[in-house]
């Protein structure tokens, strides 16, 4: 029987976060990802591990497979989190 072990690939991304009290280990979001960022966690019922952050896309798909909400979150970097805000223009 052959046993393979796994270890993180080091990033400055950190674009998922989970939430262990909500997880249900299904790993559905494991499934979900088309990158291969997340692998199962090793002790059965416990969130995923994320295993490649710098290969994240942001693309929500594992959050959106999610049956129990707040489990995962989706943390865009900071250089994307622009909102534009509405101003007034003075008149002259
Ligand atoms: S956001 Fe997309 S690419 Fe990133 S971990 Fe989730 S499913 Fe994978
Ligand atoms: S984060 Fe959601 S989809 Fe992923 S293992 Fe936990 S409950 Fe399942």
């Amino acid at each position: 029987m052959s046993i393979w072990t796994a270890r993180e690939i080091p990033s400055s991304n950190r674009p998922i976060r989970f939430d262990a009290s909500l997880c249900i280990g299904c790993n559905r979001c494991v499934e979900a990802c088309h990158m291969d960022v997340l692998i199962p966690a090793e002790e059965k019922g416990s969130h995923p591990e994320v295993l490649y952050p710098g290969e994240c896309w942001y693309c929500g798909a594992c959050v959106m497979e999610c049956p129990k909400e707040g489990a995962i979150r989706l943390v865009h970097p900071l250089m994307n989190q622009t909102r534009f805000v509405e101003t007034m223009q003075e008149e002259s």
